[in-house]
């Protein structure tokens, strides 16, 4: 993992700092996370700043992206870094789940957009509603 992170900084003539090791440890194997969570967590070691200069680098080379929902985002690695998926969010409680992955629906994405000429290089889907939970209360 470390070694992909890495080799993508390099190429882009930039290193893995341990500001940087820090941000990517809190977003590995974790459920996609507001910046304001980011940051409480990262608090002692890295400032606040540094989170949203780091995110930023992390979003324009590729490492992470941003989900849009609703009013706010929330940050989660990209595919490079975890299996591509899609999310639902609630809109009631804020939990985001990750949808069931669906090879027919990624075909289709594809063969629509090549339809149109066009050469996707990747993708987000968001759906948002009532988790099973707030819609039993
Ligand atoms: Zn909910
Ligand atoms: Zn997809």
């Amino acid at each position: 993992m470390y070694d992909d992170l890495a080799a993508l900084l390099k190429k882009n003539n930039a290193s893995l700092t341990q500001p940087r090791k820090k941000i990517f440890d809190l977003l590995l194997n974790q459920e996609p996370q507001t910046m304001q969570v980011l940051v409480r967590r990262a608090a002692g070691e890295v400032d606040r700043a540094s989170v949203y200069r780091t995110i930023e680098l992390f979003e324009r080379l590729g490492i992470a992206h941003r989900l849009n929902i609703g009013w706010k985002y929330k940050i989660e690695l990209s595919d490079v870094f975890l299996e591509h998926h899609h999310h639902m969010y609630c809109t009631n409680c804020g939990k985001t789940m990750d949808l069931p992955s669906n090879p027919m629906l990624e075909t289709m994405i594809d063969s629509l957009t090549n339809k149109e000429g066009f050469s996707p290089r990747g993708h987000s889907l968001e759906v948002y509603g009532w988790c099973a939970n707030c819609r039993n209360t």
